[in-house]
């Protein structure tokens, strides 16, 4: 019997003959099937270029916006949910309240999804450090850390706020926050780069991510990886 960390009930985890193979999956069953079905995947018909929702598979409106600013050089982004309620509460109970040990349930939801994606290097979005200082511990980077071998390039600067507490608005006009840390001197030039973050809401931190590496890494592959859209 395992305990569901979602909603506290006892559950039995079901194994596969997969599963018997794979420690690692069993090891990850954290939620409880009552629980899961209230994630809902990305549909089949989504854009194509940020995940979000197209009901044709035709470029979305908040790409079709990003186009008039970047052109071709949209950011391909990968989202596994869509963010429904069931997210809100996880993500305000993870962000908000700290509530570290729900990292689990988080790498249930994602990493198959996740290990279909090779890079050469994968890079945390960061968080802001007063929000580290805060909770004790980097959203991301928990979340992450154990499923892909993280390259904490980027840096945020203090003081600009969080993205999660600014309405659209707010977040499609922030500004630039991230550098790249002066320490990496390695060569990414034509390296594959997925960023990692947690929810794709206007695309515009991710944007300002892949911009901060776009320019010190001008021939960099970059992509990113979201739990939701
Ligand atoms: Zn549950
Ligand atoms: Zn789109």
């Amino acid at each position: 019997m395992k305990k569901c960390l979602l909603c506290g009930q006892y559950f039995i985890s079901k194994m596969s003959i997969l599963n018997l193979f794979s420690l690692h999956q069993k090891d990850r069953k954290s939620i409880c099937d009552h629980c899961l079905k209230k994630f809902i995947h990305v549909p089949e018909k989504h854009c194509p270029i940020c995940s979000g929702s197209s009901k044709q598979n035709q470029i979305c409106s908040d790409c079709v916006n990003w186009q008039e600013i970047y052109g071709e050089k949209l950011l391909i982004n990968h989202s596994v949910y869509l963010y429904n309620r069931a997210f809100h509460d996880l993500m305000v109970n993870y962000k908000r309240y700290g509530d570290y040990i729900l990292y689990a349930a988080l790498q249930e939801l994602c990493f198959k999804e996740l290990s279909e994606f090779k890079a050469d290097v994968y890079v945390p979005v960061p968080t802001s450090p007063e929000h580290i200082a805060k909770r004790q511990f980097d959203t991301i980077t928990a979340l992450y850390g154990s499923l892909v071998p993280l390259t904490n390039m980027l840096g945020k600067k203090a003081g600009l706020g969080a993205q999660g507490e600014k309405n659209r608005a707010e977040r499609l006009t922030s500004e630039q926050s991230f550098f790249v840390k002066e320490n990496f001197t390695i060569n990414f030039q034509k390296c594959t780069v997925l960023l990692l973050d947690d929810i794709y809401t206007t695309g515009r931190t991710l944007y300002h991510a892949r911009d901060a590496l776009a320019k010190i890494f001008p021939n960099a592959k970059i992509s990113s990886f979201t739990l939701c859209r």
